[in-house]
């Protein structure tokens, strides 16, 4: 048991599934998300495996504030992840409210409505900050996974 949670923690590590999900950016963000993801920048070759629903993903990259509008839809989103979920917030607006903070549509950042365990600051973060951030988000990981900070092993429902 012990070593078939050994190879899970690795390979959620060398291979973790992404959801995208814009809780109200202006899109700059997104289209440079894209750009990191794409052959041009090619996050895959780290792994990264963009994913289409919260059910298989292990990180849940964020661009934009929080608007009013999306706050329950990010909270359920965040519910429906499986843990150990992370939660990347790409830009200034995901890292703060940004620009948009105190406006009357805008409730917050990112991480004052679910946790966040990476900020990529940046208007718009550039691909190259994107994938600067996976990287250490993943190497953080490993390495509290190695101290046994963190267990990386998927919970019984996965
Ligand atoms: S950080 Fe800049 S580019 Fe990104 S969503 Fe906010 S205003 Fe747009």
């Amino acid at each position: 048991m012990r070593i078939i949670k050994k190879i899970v923690s690795w390979a959620r590590i060398k291979s973790p599934w992404i959801l995208h999900f814009n809780t109200g950016a202006c899109n700059a963000c997104d289209i440079e998300i894209i750009a990191a993801l794409t052959p041009r920048y090619d996050l895959e070759r780290f792994g990264v495996v963009l994913k289409g629903t919260p059910r298989h993903a292990d990180i849940l990259v964020c661009s934009g504030p929080v608007t009013k509008k999306i706050e329950d839809r990010l909270v359920r989103i965040y519910e429906q992840m499986p843990e150990p979920k992370f939660v990347v917030a790409v830009g200034t607006c995901a890292c703060s409210g940004g620009v948009f903070d105190g406006c009357y549509n805008v409730a917050a950042g990112i991480n004052q409505v679910i946790p966040v365990s990476a900020y990529i600051p940046g208007c718009p973060a550039s691909p190259k900050a994107i994938i600067d951030g996976v990287v250490k988000l993943l190497a953080s990981l490993e390495e509290k996974e190695n101290k046994g900070d963190v267990s990386i092993f998927p919970s019984p429902e996965r």
